[in-house]
């Protein structure tokens, strides 16, 4: 098939929830795509800050054909080995003693959610109030969407799910007044990734951590987005001396497989008890397969180091391009998750950008955002700067 009867296919039966670019995908390899049409495109959205690997990594692949001709899914009504020992290594590379495994972010936070509330109903405390961070986002299901403080995520879904609050990211006197002996959980991305890119200010996460440790409340950290390497370290958390009591991981979490994961201490973990929660599909086979092999490869092949390394010099090419460029305001992020403010239509931008061959996204109105795979190299950086900076001087112009 064509782009244009993949386009139309889809348009005819697919529901109508996505504003998609007018391409199909239908092959990948490294830091490349390709359309339907045999044209090549330099990826710097990786599926959303999914494919960390890049396209079709050898060991996933291999990983994924070897387990399908195994096994592909049972229930967790029995033991699994690849979960067991995806947990294991998860658990291993963090703070956390037990893994929940889910399908998607959005699952892993429902399952933090519960778990929160769970943890004070199992020592007969009356907490159930979750506080989230104005301006991001959790997911789409009814209590990641009610955690999200994002209105135009929220619009239309209403009522809401009870006991949900909202404060100002970087703001730890907004979060003092807002944490009572009723908030079971603070809950916040350690860089917000959703609507710009916003990395925490000096020391904030730590008094977030503080003040929860003080209010009697759980610290929910939503690695779903910078988890699985893309700052430089397996966990954005590890980077700011901090730990929380629950982490959630998607998107990055098994090379592209869906799987998502919630992770907690083994005091906390404690409150799920059989009956608790589950899911039919968590931590199945194939994914777990996946998965593990995913993990050993950011952790084996330098990724983090890559990740690090060709962040910095992705940050000082965008730094250059702001300094002769006026329209570019402000420059976030770390390792490879980087927003770029700029005063001219985002859309436009990312369209110009795809139709030159290269992928970027926007998020908020006018920030355009680089998540490419970990395995970039500082020569597929100034590609896609040449690129950019062309489109950016046509529009500006
Ligand atoms: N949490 C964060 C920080 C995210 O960025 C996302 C997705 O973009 C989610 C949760 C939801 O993940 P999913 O789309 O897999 O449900």
């Amino acid at each position: 098939m064509t782009n244009k009867e993949i386009i139309a296919l889809t348009t005819e039966s697919v529901a109508g929830t996505y504003r998609r670019f007018p391409i199909a995908l239908v092959r990948g390899e490294g830091t490349r795509v390709w359309d339907a049409d045999g044209k090549e495109y330099l990826d710097f959205v990786a599926g959303i800050a999914v494919c960390n690997l890049g396209h079709c990594h050898p060991k996933v692949v291999g990983a994924i054909k070897e387990q399908a001709e195994k096994l592909i899914h049972v229930s967790n009504l029995y033991h699994i080995a690849p979960q067991a020992e995806f947990a294991r290594l998860l658990c291993e590379h963090s703070f956390a003693d037990k893994v929940f495994f889910a399908n998607s972010g959005a699952e892993a936070n429902e399952a933090a959610i519960k778990l929160a509330r769970k943890y004070f109903h199992s020592r007969g405390e009356d907490r159930f109030q979750v506080i989230s961070m104005e301006r991001s986002f959790h997911g789409r299901t009814m209590a990641a969407m009610a955690a999200t403080g994002q209105k135009k995520v929220q619009e239309g879904f209403e009522p809401l799910l009870e006991k949900f609050s909202y404060v100002p990211f970087n703001d730890l006197r907004a979060l003092e007044a807002a944490l009572s002996e009723k908030t079971a959980a603070v809950m916040a991305e350690p860089i917000q990734g959703e609507r710009g890119v916003y990395p925490p200010s000096e020391g904030y996460l730590k008094g977030m951590k503080a003040l929860c440790e003080e209010a009697g409340a759980l610290l929910i950290f939503d690695e779903v987005q910078v988890g699985m390497g893309r700052t430089g370290t397996l966990f954005a958390y590890e980077q700011y001396d901090v730990t929380p009591d629950i982490m959630t991981l998607a998107k990055g979490l098994a090379g592209g497989v869906a799987m998502g994961a919630m992770l907690a201490n083994d005091e906390v973990a404690a409150a799920f008890t059989p009956g608790s929660h589950a899911s039919t599909f968590g931590g199945n086979p194939l994914a777990s397969a996946a998965g593990m092999a995913a993990v050993k490869a950011i952790i084996d092949e330098g990724l983090l180091d890559n990740c690090r390394t060709v962040g910095a010099y992705l940050a000082k090419k965008l730094d250059d391009l702001k300094r002769s460029i006026p329209a570019i305001s402000e420059i976030r992020g770390k390792g490879l998750i980087v927003g770029m403010d700029i005063d001219v239509p985002c859309g436009a931008i990312v369209t110009k950008c795809m139709e030159k061959g290269l992928l970027i996204n926007c998020t908020g109105e006018s920030t355009l955002r680089f998540i490419p795979p970990l395995t970039v190299t500082e020569a597929d950086v100034d590609r896609m700067i040449a690129l950019l900076e062309g489109v950016i001087r046509e529009e500006v112009v």
